[in-house]
Parts: C-alpha cells; structure tokens; sequence
C-alpha cells in the first residue's frame, strides 16, 4: 500500500511531463490575436493541437513549464493561419507538379524563361501547360505572348498558354497533337484567331465554355503526378501563411477529380484544413447528380481537415453566368437550393453582376419562406459592383458574400466600362461591413488569379491593380486589421468554422503563421512580398524556413 502513493506520483509526474513536453512556447513576438478587440500579445502555448493560452512571454513561460519547446520570435508578427474564402484549391492542385506557373513574372522574357525552365526540367516532350492565373499588365510589355516566342522556348514540346477564360495560345506542336487546323476542329463556338493578313497565329479565342471544353482536350496529369501536386500545392500555400480554404469546384472537375485530395487526408498529409462544396456536373442533369453525391454526404462530414460543406459554386450550368435565365431555368434551379436548404447545406452561388443577382436573390427569398435559410451560411461570390440595396437583402437573408482581388487583373477593363464612380466602389467591403453582412476574403485561384494571399491583402489595403493604377477609393478601403480580419474571421464564417478557428485564443485550433515582415507597419507595397517563416497547422508545423528552418517537422 506505500507503493501507491509513488505510483500514483510517478503518473502524475509523467502526465505533466508529457503535457510540458508536448507544449510548444512562442515567446517575444507581436501576436495579432484578431479577437473582438484585435488584441496583440507577447506570446502564445500551443498544446494538444490548440492554443493553451496567451498573455506576455514572462508569464507564459512559468505556465509552460520547462520542458515546452521555445520558438523565440524576436519581434516578429504571428497572424492568424490564413484561410481563403473562395479558392479552387483541389483543381489547381491536381495539376501543381506538373504545369508551369507564371504568377508573379513581370514580364514576358520572365515567363518564357519559366516555359524554358521547364523543357529542361519536365520529361523530353511534355505538355507545357500555363492554366491561367496571370494577366497581360502584370508584364512590362502589356501584351500577350506569341506563338514564336512559346516555340522558341521550348522547340520540343507542345505549350499551351491560357488567358482567363477567354483565350489560350498553342504552338504548332501542340495544335498537331490535338489535331486542330481550322475552326471545325473546336467546340463550344471557339474561333481560331487571325492576324491583319489572314494568317493563323495559333490564338482561340471563345466564350468561356470555348475554352473549358479547349482545356479538358489536354492530356490529364497520371493519378500519381495529382497526388504530389495536392502535396505540393497545399505546402506552397503553407509557405504563404494559409492554414485554410473553402473550395468552390469549378470548371473541369468531376467527382474523380476529388481522389487525389482524398488520398492525401487517408494518408493524414493534408496540411490545409478543406471545406469543399460539390458543383452541378453535366448540364441538365445537375439534380439528379448532386442527390446522387450528396445523399450519403451530410452537411459538415468529415473531420477538422476535410470536410463537406454543401453545393455550389455552379448549380446549374443554365444559371451559370447568365443575367436573364427563363423562367424554366430559375424554377430547376430552385428545387435544387430548396432541397438543399431542406437538409441543411450550406449554398455557394457564382454571380458576377449586381445588376442581374436580383433574380437570385428571389429564388433565395422564396426558399425562406419555406425552409429558413439564416443559419445556413449561404452566400454569393464575386458580385464586385453589389449595391447597398442587394447586400440588405442578402445580410436581411443571413446569406454572406466571399470577396476576391479580381480588379487587381481586372481594375483598368473594368474602369473602362463601368467608369471612375463605379470602380471606386469596387467591391464595396465597407459598405457591406456596416451593413452587417458576412464578408469573406479570397483570390478565386488559380485560373483567373494568383493564389498568392498576401497579393491580395495588398489590394485590399491600396485597390491598384497588378499594373499600379489606384482605382479603388479610401471609403471602400478597409484599415489592415480589418482586412486581416476578413481573411482569417471572416473566411472561417463560411464553413461554420469561427469558433473553432479564425483568431489566436485560447481554446481554438493552433493555425497560426510567423511573417517575414510586419504586417501592420511594413510600407503597403511591401506587403505584397510577405511570406511565412514558421507556419503551424493544429499545432504541427507544416512550413519552417530561414532563422526557424530547424523546427522542419518530417
Ligand atoms: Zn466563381
């Protein structure tokens, strides 16, 4: 019986031990908390997964006890993980290890040097596939590639340039290869450009269906060659500061385009948490589709890294980009919402134009009145130009609205046809914030923008666009904590996640960020430049580089 005492103690002196040792102890630093006051702290414990506490390193330390691994921050700023709000993060990286990448080049001698690279580095004759997320004003000559200079970089290999959704630019080789030699050759009504003498410049240009039928004629990457992209791309995003995305679906995914992600979470690799949404697949059959997949997919299935988070951005391809849908067409598309509101999914909805949401908002408004839709975190993506009078009905609906940086690729086409008064506005966050609606932040990647958040957060805080044209004015600018908050709180709202992520308190999920630079004090143009140093994941550090590159975790 005088042995329990000591047995007893032994336990208790391992239990602590092991909590001590399993603490991780961030000391010295500016802790952006983005909790209700925007409080900045000194330090924070990670324990378990979660933040254990924070307060001031002198304090933290004696409750971490000595045995807590120290990470010294030496003055530098901790944010909250990222999360983007609307990012196709399962499509772009099916294809990260094997596409190139022109996000970021400042000119087309920059981006030929990557399609270069890239023939050296890529098996003798691959696909050189650029999939989007660049824009012509991010280069110093302002213009599109051409054909020659694509065959001049890479001689033998077939290379694929797309623009948006609008445009793509093969070489001769790659035209060969998919057999197109006139216009009879496309689909989806895509047109073979020609110069001022007649001559092919191996340009199509289409409307937006052109071009995704154009792409899904491209060879796939190997179900191996997805699995590495996904592993890839979600620590690129880690290098970056997200811990988090809500995924739209989006053109050319189908239900197999999920299984590379699928194979990364069964393998407990995945090291951004996934909220992701199913889209409407072949046109007319949508309903049928999204019962079939839906039906044994509760809303919020999965666990803390992936988890289903209900239908949209694409309902319907009938609804899909169309200011004037028939009567025919709004009525499928309000079964379908109705149904979901029934089992309480959430609904994500593509609308680009004020001008036309209108006739969404009826259809939410008439689901409302049946099945009540507040606490369902629906919401509307894009919607640049929303007037006051829409975002009443949509914060009066509960429903909540993702914000990307589209006009930083977009701004100058958009002031041309919209005009100053209306791109000063554009998107009216502001206004949207004293109305009290939920507003999210994101990119819309990779396809149409960079992924890049902190390219984002800059346009956030200054409105020029990739080309340095300021249109945004200073009563739609949000102040830097505020735009933080969008990408972190705001974002997690989304997916139900806000009390479980979002702000550095104690509690919640350890997702957290060390930045290379001040966030709030670093010059505006230098935000765009941020990159993580140490970011954290449920308390795992996922990405670790320069002065914190020893905490690399395997
Ligand atoms: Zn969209």
């Amino acid at each position: 019986m005088r042995l329990l005492p000591i047995v007893l103690g032994l336990l208790l002196g391992l239990n602590l031990a092991r909590a001590q040792g399993g603490a991780t102890l961030l000391v010295n630093g500016k802790i952006l908390t983005v909790d209700g006051q925007s409080s900045v702290r000194e330090a924070l414990i990670v324990r378990d997964g979660r933040i254990a506490a924070t307060g001031r390193s002198t304090d933290l330390r004696k409750l971490a006890g000595p045995q807590a691994r120290v990470i010294d921050l030496q003055g530098r700023t901790v944010i909250p993980g990222l999360i983007d709000s609307h990012l196709h993060a399962i499509r772009a990286a099916l294809s990260f290890s094997t596409e190139v990448n022109w996000i970021g080049t400042r000119s087309i001698a920059e981006a030929l040097d990557r399609i270069r690279q890239a023939s050296h580095n890529m098996a003798p004759g691959a696909w050189l596939i650029v999939a989007g997320g660049w824009n012509v004003q991010q280069f110093r000559e302002n213009r599109r590639p051409t054909q020659a200079e694509l065959a001049a970089a890479a001689p033998d290999n077939p290379v694929y340039v797309q623009l948006g959704y609008g445009w793509a630019m093969l070489t001769p080789k790659a035209l060969e290869k998919l057999h197109i030699a006139s216009d009879t050759d496309l689909t989806s009504g895509g047109k073979l450009e020609r110069d001022s003498e007649g001559k092919l410049t191996g340009g199509i240009s289409g409307a937006q269906n052109a071009i995704i039928a154009l792409f899904d004629r491209l060879p796939v990457p190997t179900p191996e060659q997805e699995v590495e992209g996904t592993r890839k791309f979600f620590r690129e995003l880690n290098r970056l500061g997200v811990t988090g995305v809500v995924d739209p679906g989006g053109n050319n995914m189908t239900a197999e385009s999920y299984q590379a992600v699928f194979q990364v979470w069964r393998q407990h690799e995945l090291t951004v948490r996934v909220a992701y949404s199913l889209c409407g697949i072949t046109p007319g059959k949508e309903f049928e589709e999204l019962k079939d997949l839906a039906q044994m997919l509760p809303m919020g299935f999965g666990d803390g890294m992936l988890r289903f988070n209900g239908i949209g951005e694409r309902i319907t391809w009938a609804m899909n980009n169309n200011n004037q849908p028939t009567a025919a067409e709004r009525e499928k598309y309000y079964e379908i919402v109705r149904w979901a509101a029934a089992r309480g999914m959430a609904v994500t909805m593509h609308w680009p134009r004020n001008d036309s949401v209108g006739v969404l908002l009826d259809i939410f408004e008439r689901v409302n009145k049946d099945v009540p839709i507040g606490n369902l975190r629906w919401s509307i993506a894009h919607l640049n130009d929303a007037s006051p009078e829409n975002l009443r009905r949509m914060k009066e609906l509960g429903v909540g609205w993702t914000v990307q940086d589209a006009m930083y690729f977009q701004g100058e086409q958009f002031l041309k046809q919209e005009g100053e008064q209306a791109a000063r506005r554009a998107p009216p966050v502001e206004t949207a914030k004293e109305i009290g609606v939920a507003v999210g932040a994101g990119t819309d990647a990779h396809r149409v923008a960079s992924y890049n958040p902190f390219t984002a957060l800059q346009w956030f805080l200054d409105g020029k666009t990739v080309s340095g044209v300021a249109i945004r004015g200073p009563e739609e600018t949000p102040t830097r904590a505020e735009a933080l908050r969008l990408y972190t709180m705001g974002s997690a709202w989304f997916s139900h996640d806000e009390e479980r992520r979002g702000s550095l308190e104690a509690g919640k999920l350890a997702d957290l960020a060390v930045l290379s630079k001040d966030y709030l004090t670093a010059p505006v143009e230098q935000v765009g430049g941020i990159e993580s140093l140490l970011t954290m994941v449920g308390g795992k550090i996922v990405f670790a580089a320069g002065p914190y590159a020893q905490f690399s975790e395997p």
